[in-house]
């Protein structure tokens, strides 16, 4: 048995104070539940104890880490990745850069079709390997628990690899990983030229794609690119309704280019997250959070596009509960560092940093189910969380970029100390 005491923390944030069974919103959102002096015992890969200093259970031979002056905090949740993927599109990032637009590239069969062609033309070990070297350096930047997407196969064959090199990453890293099949992210080129190109593609998906991957066991959800460019709100609900009757959850990209329907269509299906969400009004809100879907921002995409950013504050006064991501992937946002992304959600979205700070712990973890494993200090919880290398937990948005995650702790194992 291994025991490890984090001793005296100046700030503890355990996000324990707030609703534990479902995401936080409105005012709850900002609720940390902050422990000023106190201390918490791992014990092998779970929290044992957590109280203040004074009132701490001896533990003799543990090992025992000065956290005063430090922030302990839950480890990162990054709750909407595309990290595998095969070679990348630094062209891409430089034509855009001199002018060019996302969606013209997309068009013009750049962009994710770039990614498609390069992965299948790629083996299980380089994809392995390439993928593993981001994820390696998402944990050293202190997320341990991952959503992945498939969506660069587009045919069966690419997208069961993909998602096999996902649950490989979680065996081999020892970080939890939940898989998502986004077979619907782009029309694949060789149907392009066909006319009725797209109504094959949807049915290859629902009668070929989703069944084949739920009968491996391979996704624990279904997403689709519902947006302008993509595919339309009743491809969509198609797309959904197959992979709900095959047990999976929704999620689903919605409303990044327009009101394109897909904030609604996720109401509807009471989908467990929509993402991006750049352009939404108060009745696309209202059904949010009405039908509980959490609203994940991913501010490192419009960073990167030059895009706007959602409107936080408003999600937050309408009472639709926050989740921040990166988005990584190989176009629109190679961002691996979900700390940068928190404090973009702030100075992008202007959420508040412990409105951010929840949004990449409690309430990613809700959106993928396992915020009875992760996203809180508490006992019984999985030991993963960090040491700050600052007494306020502010300074990951005031100093952000900035070297402060001394130590990452992933299921009770420190896994990157600086
Ligand atoms: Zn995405």
């Amino acid at each position: 048995m291994s025991v490890t005491v984090l001793v005296e923390a100046a700030q503890l944030l355990t996000l324990a104070d707030g609703p534990k069974d479902s995401p936080r919103a409105g005012p709850a959102q900002r609720e940390l539940g902050l422990r000023r002096g106190h201390s918490v015992i791992l014990r092998d890969d779970r929290v044992a104890w957590v109280g203040p200093e004074r009132e701490r259970p001896a533990t003799p031979g543990a090992a025992e880490i000065d956290c005063r002056g430090r922030v302990v905090m839950p480890a990162l949740i990054d709750s909407h990745t595309h990290l595998v993927w095969a070679g990348d599109r630094k062209d891409e990032l430089e034509l855009r850069l001199a002018g060019a637009d996302y969606e013209q590239i997309f068009a013009t069969g750049g962009g994710i079709l770039a990614s498609v062609r390069q992965t299948r033309a790629t083996d299980d070990d380089t994809l392995l390997a390439e993928s593993r070297a981001r994820l390696e350096r998402m944990r050293r930047s202190g997320t341990t628990s991952f959503e992945i997407k498939s969506g660069y196969g587009l045919d069966l064959a690419t997208e069961l690899r993909q998602l096999r090199v996902a649950r490989r990453l979680a065996e081999e890293t020892g970080a939890r990983v939940r898989t998502t099949c986004l077979a619907a992210h782009a029309l694949p080129a060789e149907l392009r030229e066909h006319a009725d190109g797209r109504a094959e593609f949807i049915r290859r998906i629902c009668s070929e794609i989703l069944p084949s991957v739920a009968a491996a066991g391979l996704a624990d959800a279904c997403d689709v690119f519902c947006d302008r460019g993509a595919f339309s709100i009743d491809e969509a609900r198609e797309v959904c309704l197959a992979a709900r009757a095959l047990g999976m959850q929704l999620r689903l990209h919605a409303n990044e280019f327009g009101h394109t329907g897909g904030a609604r269509l996720a109401a509807e299906l009471r989908a467990r997250s929509a993402d991006h969400l750049l352009h939404l009004d108060d009745t696309e809100r209202e059904a949010l959070r009405a039908a509980g879907v959490v609203a994940t921002l991913l501010p490192g995409t419009s960073l990167v596009l030059g895009k706007p950013y959602a409107d936080g504050r408003a999600l937050v006064r309408a009472g639709v509960p926050i989740a921040v991501a990166t988005d990584c992937n190989p176009g629109s946002c190679a961002l691996e560092s979900l700390a940068m992304v928190l404090a973009l959600a702030c100075y992008g979205c202007k959420l508040s940093p412990a409105e951010a700070l929840c949004a990449v712990t409690h309430n990613a973890a809700c959106s993928l189910d396992l915020n009875h494993e992760v996203g809180r200090i508490e006992p019984g919880m999985s030991a993963d969380l960090l040491v700050l290398a600052t007494p306020d937990y502010r300074d990951l948005v005031y100093h952000a970029g900035s070297p402060l995650i001394s130590q990452v702790f992933q299921r009770g194992h420190c896994i990157w100390a600086v």
